[in-house]
């Protein structure tokens, strides 16, 4: 049977401001997206019974229709009905090394790859564009993920601009195992509380949207100023998050102490990175980061900013 591994980075948010309401009940979103090479493992291989079987080794995550992986292959079924009936199901196996429920994406990212797979399978010879299409009509984050690298990201998240990322710079990732955001709960409490902020009309929305697109931190990206970038992080979601969750404002503090460009929480967090501008001080801090923090719960990184997004093996 014909099979495929995949790789699945995560990503990180260097910059995540929310402009207003959608009718759709979304959010008007500009991002900056950065893949970073933390990533799941994925196995796709056709099987011959006309059934999508999915496993995981990792026990938080759940393995039913629910899981993203799953309702990729859903949709990817649906829309390929013939290609379906040609090649056969797939059998999928997910290693899960992306921390779950962190504000990194792993969901989003596992079901990029599962289309892209998909896509080899059953050669159907999808364009990028394509593909993220597709990604759209499941989730926000999947249509960036596919390409990876570093984006631009408005509307609610799916449309892109790819940025020339960083070079050379790597980060220290912090999450406490046994702490996850709920990124509904997360944009719910922003609108109970920051909603007077949000924009409505349409010339204004744009407005903001193209704001992010000329402003500082998208041209320290382009002179590749990584401390500069470090200065001009932003996440309106801290605002939430840190107030809740003492944990993660603690994770920010704790780092803020070392020598690194910069610290932020990742998108709903409450993963919480600090960036370094070389591997061997993300290792320094990391270490004076466990020595600082001992508890068993809290799983450290490091990890390198990169300019891709699925690969295949
Ligand atoms: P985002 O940054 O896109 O908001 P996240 O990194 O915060 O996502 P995920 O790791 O994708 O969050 O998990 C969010 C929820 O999605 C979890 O509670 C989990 O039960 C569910 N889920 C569904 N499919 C997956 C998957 N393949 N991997 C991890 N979680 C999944």
């Amino acid at each position: 049977m014909r099979s495929y591994t995949l790789t699945a980075p995560a990503k990180i948010n260097l910059y995540l401001e929310i402009i207003g309401d959608r009718p759709d009940g979304y959010h008007e979103l500009a991002m900056i997206m950065q893949s970073i090479g933390l990533a799941d493992q994925i196995e796709i291989e056709a099987n011959d019974v006309q059934l999508i079987r999915f496993r995981c080794d990792s026990k938080e995550v759940p393995v039913d229709r629910s899981n993203l992986v799953y309702r990729a292959a859903d949709l990817m079924v649906q829309e390929f009905p013939d290609s379906f009936a040609t090649y056969g199901g797939v059998d999928i196996t997910l290693h899960k090394h992306i921390p779950v429920a962190a504000g990194l994406a792993g969901g989003s990212t596992d079901a990029a790859a599962v289309l892209v797979g998909i896509d080899l399978l059953w050669k159907l010879g999808l364009t990028k564009l394509e593909l993220e299409e597709l990604a759209a009509k499941i989730g926000s984050d999947i249509p960036f993920c596919i390409g990876g690298g570093t984006a631009i990201a408005t509307g609610r998240g799916e449309i892109l601009s790819p940025l020339l990322g960083l070079h050379n710079t790597y980060i220290v990732l912090a999450k406490y195992r046994s702490l996850e955001v709920s990124t509904p709960w997360a944009y719910k409490t922003y609108r109970s509380l920051y909603s007077d902020s949000y924009v409505t009309d349409k010339e204004s929305l744009s407005a903001r949207a193209n704001a992010v697109h000329s402003g500082e931190i998208v041209k320290a990206i382009s002179h590749q100023n990584a401390s500069e970038v470090a200065q001009k992080m932003h996440n309106d979601l801290e605002k939430v998050v840190l107030p809740e969750y003492p944990q993660v404002l603690q994770l920010k503090e704790s780092f803020a102490k070392y020598d690194i460009l910069g610290t932020m929480m990742s998108g709903s967090g409450p993963s919480v990175f600090a960036l370094c501008d070389s591997k061997d001080k993300a290792e320094e801090v990391k270490l004076h980061m466990r020595n600082e923090i001992p508890s068993d719960d809290l799983e450290l990184f490091v990890t390198q900013l990169i300019n891709y997004g699925i690969q295949v093996r």
